[in-house]
C-alpha cells in the first residue's frame, strides 16, 4: 500500500488525511502541534459559500487607499513586508483587471458550489451536530447610505450565482438579531440556511479522533526539509529522523513556502494576518453577523461570541498590532450598542494567493509532491473539497475540470525553478 505523509494538522491537512484514507491509502499526519491549533483554531467559523467574489478586483484597488489611510484601518500593509509581497502584489494587480477578475470570479463560484456540499458531508460524518449550526448568516450595513442603496442589486447578483440571499431593511435585520444596535443600522444581506462552526478547533479534534480510529498514524514533529529520493518517493527530515514516504502532501500553511524554497519553488502565497477577540459579555446571537465595512464577523461560538476578521499583510512572526483588538472591541460596541468585555484575544496567519483561489495539485516534474494551501479567507469552507482534490491527485485519478484553475503551475511559469537534486 502506498505511504502518504500529510504535513500540517490544520483543517486542510485533516480533511486531506480523511479523503486519502477513504481511498485505502496508508496515511501519516505530521505536526508537532495538536490538531487545529493554527489558523484553524481562531477563525470566524463560516462555511461561506456566499463569499463568492475574489479580493483582487478593481473595486478593492479603488477602496484600498481609503481603507489603509484610515485611523482605524481594517486592512493594512506593513511597510517592512512590501518587498516580500512584491511577486504577490504584481499578480494581485493583474488579477484585478476586468477580464481576469471575471475568470477568477467564475472559477471561485464553481469551486464554492462544490465546496459547500463537500463540507456539509464532512461535518455530518462527524456525528456531532452541536459543533455547527444551519441558522444562516447576516451581513449588515451601518451608516453607509450608498452601499445600503445597492442592497437589492447585491442580493440579485448573489442569487444569479445560485446563492440563497435576501436584501433586508433595518427592521427585518433587527427582528432576526434583536441584540443589534438599531442606531445607524440601514439594512443587510441575509443568507438563510448557511452553516457555521460553533467551535472550529473542536471540529478539528473530532475529525482527528475519527481519523486515528480509521488507522491514520501521527508523528508529533516539525518537518525541517523534504527531498526527492533517488528511485522514487520522498525523504522527510524531522527532529533527528529521516522518514521515507511514497508521496507527500504539503498542508503546512504559510510554512509550505520555506519547505518549497529548498526545492527551488517560489510561489506568491503570502501572510495575511487576522485577529479575534472572544467576549465574556453574553449576547443572544442566533447567527454570525458581519459588518462589511470593517471586514469582521461576530460569531456565536459554543463558549461565547467571537469577533473575528480584519486583514494585515505582515510577516507572520511580527509582534501583534494590539490596536486591532481595540478596533474590534470598539466596532463590536458600535454594532451591539453596549460595552463589551473581552475574555481572550488571538492572532492567526492566513495564507493567501493573489487570485483568491487556493493552490492545490501536483508540481510538474516532482512526482509524489502535492500542494494544498493559499486558501486565504476560505480555508474552512474549502477544506473538504481540497481534501477530495488532494486524494484524487495523489491516487492519479482524473480531476474535475474546475481543478485546473487551482494548479500550482499557474504561478510557476518561469518563476525561480531550479534543477532538483535527488539523493
Ligand atoms: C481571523 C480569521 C478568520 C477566518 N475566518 C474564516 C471563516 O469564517 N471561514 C473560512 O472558511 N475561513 C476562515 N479563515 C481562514 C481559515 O482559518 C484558514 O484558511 C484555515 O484555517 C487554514 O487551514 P490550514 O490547515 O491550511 O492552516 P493551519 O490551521 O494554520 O494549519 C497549518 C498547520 O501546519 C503546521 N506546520 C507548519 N509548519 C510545519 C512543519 N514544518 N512541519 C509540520 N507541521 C507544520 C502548523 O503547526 C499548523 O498546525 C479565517 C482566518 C482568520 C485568520
Amino acid at each position: 500500500m502506498a505511504s502518504i505523509a500529510v504535513i500540517g494538522a490544520g483543517i486542510i491537512g485533516l480533511a486531506s488525511c480523511r479523503a486519502l484514507r477513504a481511498k485505502g491509502l496508508e496515511v501519516t499526519l505530521i505536526d508537532r502541534q495538536a490538531p487545529g491549533e493554527g489558523a484553524s483554531y481562531g477563525n470566524a467559523g463560516l462555511i461561506a459559500g456566499y463569499a463568492n467574489s475574489p479580493l483582487a478586483s478593481w473595486q478593492t484597488l479603488k477602496q484600498l487607499p481609503g481603507q489603509i489611510f484610515n485611523n482605524t484601518p481594517s486592512i493594512s500593509i506593513d511597510p517592512r513586508y512590501t518587498l516580500s509581497m512584491a511577486g504577490f502584489s504584481v499578480r494581485f494587480m493583474r488579477a484585478a483587471t476586468a477580464s481576469r477578475f471575471q475568470r477568477h470570479y467564475r472559477d471561485l463560484n464553481v469551486l464554492l458550489e462544490h465546496a459547500v456540499e463537500a463540507q456539509h458531508e464532512l461535518l455530518d460524518s462527524l456525528d456531532e451536530p452541536s459543533l455547527w449550526s444551519d441558522s444562516g448568516c447576516l451581513q449588515v450595513i451601518r451608516s453607509d447610505t450608498r452601499m445600503a442603496a445597492r442592497l437589492s442589486e447585491m442580493a440579485n447578483s448573489k442569487q444569479a450565482e445560485g446563492i440563497r440571499c435576501e436584501a433586508l431593511g433595518a427592521a427585518d435585520v433587527q427582528a432576526l438579531e434583536p441584540e443589534l444596535n438599531d442606531a445607524g443600522l440601514l439594512g443587510g444581506l441575509y443568507f438563510p440556511g448557511s452553516r457555521f462552526l460553533r467551535d472550529p478547533q473542536a471540529v478539528c479534534q473530532r475529525l482527528w479522533t475519527q481519523l486515528a480510529r480509521q488507522g491514520v498514524q501521527r508523528i508529533n514533529d516539525h518537518v525541517e526539509h523534504l527531498r526527492p529520493r533517488q528511485g522514487g518517493g520522498w525523504l522527510l527530515e524531522h527532529g533527528q529522523e529521516t522518514t521515507r514516504f511514497d508521496a507527500v502532501v504539503l498542508c503546512a500553511g504559510l510554512a509550505n513556502n520555506r519547505l518549497l524554497e529548498s526545492l527551488g519553488i517560489v510561489l506568491p502565497v503570502i501572510s495575511e494576518r487576522g485577529y479575534h477577540l472572544a467576549l465574556s459579555t453574553s449576547l443572544e446571537l442566533v447567527r454570525p453577523v458581519g459588518w462589511l465595512a470593517h471586514h469582521f464577523y461576530a460569531t456565536p461560538m459554543a463558549n461565547g461570541v467571537r469577533l473575528a476578521g480584519t486583514t494585515e499583510f505582515c510577516a507572520p512572526k511580527q509582534v501583534p498590532d494590539t490596536r486591532r483588538w481595540h478596533h474590534l472591541k470598539n466596532w463590536g460596541e458600535e454594532l451591539f450598542g453596549r460595552v463589551l468585555m473581552p475574555s481572550s484575544q488571538w492572532l492567526g496567519v492566513r495564507h493567501s494567493s493573489p487570485d483568491g483561489l487556493p493552490v492545490v495539485g501536483h508540481v510538474s516534474g516532482m512526482p509524489g509532491l502535492c500542494l494544498a494551501y493559499g486558501h486565504g479567507h476560505l480555508g474552512v469552507t474549502l477544506s473538504a473539497l481540497t481534501g477530495e482534490l488532494v486524494a484524487a491527485t495523489v491516487a492519479g485519478e482524473a480531476l474535475p475540470g474546475f481543478a485546473a484553475a487551482l494548479a500550482p503551475s499557474r504561478f510557476l511559469k518561469g518563476v525561480g525553478k531550479k534543477d532538483i537534486i535527488t539523493r
